[in-house]
């Protein structure tokens, strides 16, 4: 015992029998008090050792605190005291949660999953890669030739590259190609997408020179061609990805827009590659009216930008694609280094764009969830509501998120539990990392989002949270 250092200076260890001039009563209170060691080993050996540490500290620390302010804790209650802390630390660590929200791409649970294929190529370059090196020539190379270059094969254009994420993709497409120029934009397309992005002030930082043409509601391809100039550089396209406008509404088709001259930009967002979706038997109508990569492209833009973490289905990332000689200034941009992206996210993205160009969507984790059959959903959701008193299988409204398809939805099916505390039961599963939604006084589970091997820990996490029994869920 005591092999610990005691965190505050100052403070006399146990075997001192008194703190400061107070005389401590016989039996010493502190003699209850464990030491660090002894309440470390008694916390649970699945957690982190810095943090069973840091927590057994503490409440020790709090236990000396309390004799001093003359409560005696005991033994069993500094324990749970370090118990209680570690729990909350280890529920604010990242790490996997179960998202039945029913929200694909929800930005706050981590977007598109990554299918263990993904996570292979990933950890296939853990170690040292040729992430700037050709093997062949044995010289310098380039970390765009690799997913950018692929990516740019899947879309049909003639170079890509990968950046941080979308944001910096417009970042740095608008800084290299528009700096101190002007950039047209219709007023109906000068969106906030979320998270502090909105396109005035990206531009703003960019020194590119904002140009709004048209009417919030309206804007035809004359407007455009009315704000030309010798100081145009760029006209911008941005998809308004997070909402819709629906009634007395005009946008210029790309098409129109490439006819004007300059080279027409497109912020596409979501990063649906190909609106036919070869990848799939068919496109699903949830995708209609949301434009491909592949066609802002062939309707004559002539620089795309996209995610990496939506409709693609990979990890956080920014995608360029376009002309060779654009994509090259964006490559050489000073800024390109500030934003550039890491051999795994490089890696994962590799794995994302083969899977596209071999029409294997089972790899990308959005696109499996996405097209289950509702068949499938619904013989899970019948073995979930099963063992559970007062479930039942209810038909549901999945959604892309993440800002992409406002107003569409996925079919999906569900599992609805009524109970008296709704908010109650939802924070007992938060607090097991699953997180549910509420609808009509129930708790409601979209298996949309669900992998389909974690049904059995929701099953038992939901009798735990609602004490009903879940004895045949799951078999
Ligand atoms: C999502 C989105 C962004 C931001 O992309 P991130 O990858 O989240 O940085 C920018 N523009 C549009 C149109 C988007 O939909």
């Amino acid at each position: 015992m005591g092999f610990y250092v005691y965190p505050q200076s100052g403070v006399p260890s146990a075997a001192e029998g008194t703190v400061g001039s107070h005389v401590v009563s016989d039996p010493d209170p502190r003699r209850a008090i464990p030491s660090v060691q002894r309440v470390i080993e008694a916390l649970d050996p699945q957690s982190a050792r810095a943090l069973r540490v840091t927590c057994a500290r503490a409440a020790v620390a709090a236990a000396r605190d309390a004799i001093e302010a003359g409560t005696s804790p005991s033994e069993a209650e500094v324990i749970a005291d370090a118990a209680a802390a570690l729990r909350g630390k280890r529920l604010a660590l990242l790490g996997p949660v179960v998202n039945a929200t029913g929200i694909l791409l929800h930005t706050n649970l981590g977007r598109s999953p990554l299918s263990a294929e993904l996570l292979e190529a990933m950890s296939a370059a853990a170690g040292y890669t040729n992430l700037e090196y050709q093997l062949d020539e044995g010289r310098r190379g380039s970390r765009h030739a690799h997913a950018g270059h692929l990516f740019a094969e899947a879309v049909g254009a003639q170079a890509g590259m990968v950046v941080n994420n979308n944001a910096a993709a417009v970042l740095l497409c608008l800084a290299a190609l528009a700096r101190d120029r002007e950039v047209v934009v219709s007023r109906g397309e000068l969106v906030e997408i979320g998270g502090g992005f909105r396109v005035p002030e990206i531009m703003a930082e960019t020194r590119a020179r904002l140009v709004e043409v048209g009417t919030t509601n309206r804007t035809r391809a004359d407007d455009y061609r009315g704000a030309l100039g010798a100081e145009t550089a760029l006209l911008l396209k941005v998809h308004a990805s997070n909402y819709r406008m629906i009634g007395f509404v005009a946008e210029t088709p790309i098409a129109e827009l490439a006819l004007l001259g300059p080279p027409v930009m497109v912020d596409a967002g979501s990063g649906l590659l190909d609106e036919t979706t070869p990848w799939l038997d068919a496109p699903p109508d949830w995708l209609a009216g949301e434009p491909g990569v592949r066609q802002c492209l062939e309707a004559g833009a002539r620089i795309v930008t996209f995610s990496g973490d939506k409709l693609l289905g990979g990890q956080q990332a920014g995608i360029i694609v376009g002309d060779r000689e654009l994509v090259h200034r964006c490559a050489s941009h000073p800024l390109a280094r500030a934003v550039r992206a890491d051999k795994l996210t490089l890696a994962g993205l590799q794995a994302v764009a083969l899977a596209y160009l071999a029409g294997e969507p089972d790899l990308l984790g959005f696109w499996r969830l996405a097209t289950e059959p509702m068949s499938a959903l619904a013989a899970r959701a019948d073995a979930l509501a099963l063992g559970l008193a007062g479930a039942k299988v209810i038909e549901t409204e999945a959604a892309a998120g993440g800002g992409s398809l406002p107003g569409r939805t996925i079919p999906s099916v569900g599992v609805a539990i009524s109970v008296d505390d709704v908010d109650g039961v939802l924070a007992a599963l938060r607090s097991e990392r699953i997180v549910a939604r509420a609808q009509d006084g129930a708790v409601v589970c979209d298996l949309r989002t669900v992998e389909a091997g974690d049904d059995q820990r929701l099953a038992a996490a939901l009798a735990r949270a609602t004490g009903g029994d879940s004895s045949s869920a799951g078999t």
